[in-house]
């Protein structure tokens, strides 16, 4: 692991935008998906792509967000308990939250719906619920019992979603990690060799800079969002953050945050404060759900299991990630894959591992 000082931080944050005039470089900056969201591209192709990427961000959001009344995703939830004719893009993006669910033991559960909703965490009236509510909102949180039929012959996919009486579908953990895939089809689509794309804690870096050096990804410090704990130096990668810092309200005293454990409905309390999982680009030939979907889900889905299941589902080698975890009492861990590529803060106060 390499050593830092903060002054690169700054070098970090104007990684920045100039508009389309400049010749060879394109730029974005829009809200979507709840998040302010930032793409440049570079050289040939860079205009179509930028334009693309926000195109279809704005497209998946009026699709997959539960808190438009008009999207996809609330007709799905208005009929649970029915069959539902699916598009494409909600069939794949459920049946890989399945996967993903199944392979964090239940972590990651798409069904939490009702319980982030009882939270306030999608009107921004947060409270504490009740633990008579809980208990009635717990019993349908299973995503496996949401029967997905894909029909993977027909081009004009045939696709359908059955939910469970009363359950309801959030994509909040997992949407703009498949936006990030879609995003790096979009670009290697029209031939971009270098761009980078930021869509709010989500991260995909496309190629190498325009100057041939990897992207440096900041690794935001939990405790204080003027700073990073670390770098990654990345080309070709998403890296993407979950942390209980990013959305939460004070009640009594206390802090909740908007990751929840599918177990308990409360806040998951697991000893992280945050998890970055680092993947490597697809290269699929269609705009599938991708290692961009899996590490905003992972990230999420770790932040609930803690050190210990994390470590251990990146030891078993299933899924090709690497991880960068903040624990509560001041370390830093990093996997071996990718501890040459960050850089630690040098003046931070953590404690830095590698895990091995
Ligand atoms: P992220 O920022 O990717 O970690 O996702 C957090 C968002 O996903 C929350 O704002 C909720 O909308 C939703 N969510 C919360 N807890 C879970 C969970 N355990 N599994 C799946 N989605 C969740
Ligand atoms: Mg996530």
């Amino acid at each position: 692991m390499k050593r830092i000082l903060p002054l690169l931080c700054a070098a970090v944050l104007t990684l920045s935008l100039s508009g389309c005039g400049q010749p060879k470089e394109c730029s974005a900056e829009f809200f979507a998906m709840d998040t302010v969201m930032r793409v440049s591209a570079y050289g040939n192709g860079a205009a179509e792509a930028v334009s693309g990427i926000s195109s279809r961000v704005n497209e998946l959001e009026a699709l997959l967000s539960r808190t438009r009344a008009d999207s996809e995703v609330s007709a799905l939830n208005a009929a649970a308990g029915e069959r539902v004719k699916t598009s494409g893009d909600l069939t794949a993006l459920i049946a890989a939250a399945q996967e993903y669910s199944a392979a964090a033991n239940g972590a990651f559960d798409i069904t939490v719906a009702p319980v982030v909703s009882a939270w306030g965490f999608t009107t921004d009236t947060y409270q504490v619920p009740a633990q008579e509510t809980l208990d009635t909102l717990l019993p349908l949180v299973d995503c496996q019992r949401v029967l997905v039929e894909q029909d993977p012959d027909s081009s004009d996919m045939d696709d359908f979603v059955t939910l469970g009486s009363g359950q309801s579908i959030d994509l909040g953990g997992i949407a703009k990690g498949y936006a990030s895939d879609c995003a790096e089809y979009l670009l290697r689509a029209n031939g971009v060799k270098s761009a980078s794309v930021y869509l709010g804690g989500n991260v995909y870096v496309h190629g190498s800079k325009p100057d041939g050096t990897p992207w440096r990804v900041g690794v935001q410090d939990p405790a204080d969002p003027n700073s990073f704990i670390g770098i990654l130096s990345l080309a070709d990668s998403y890296a993407i953050t979950s942390g209980g810092y990013q959305r939460c309200f004070k009640e009594g005293g206390k802090t909740y945050h908007h990751i929840i454990d599918p177990a308990t409905g409360y806040p998951a309390d697991s000893g992280l404060v945050s998890v970055t999982v680092v993947a490597p680009a697809n290269r699929a030939e269609e705009p599938v759900p991708g290692h961009g979907a899996l590490c905003d889900a992972f990230s999420t889905a770790l932040f609930v299991l803690g050190e210990e299941q994390a470590v251990t589902l990146w030891h078993s080698g299933t899924y090709d990630f690497e991880l960068v975890l903040v624990t509560e009492d001041g370390r830093v861990l990093v996997t071996a894959g990718i501890a040459d590529r960050f850089e630690q803060n040098e003046e931070s106060a953590y404690r830095y591992e590698i895990i091995s």
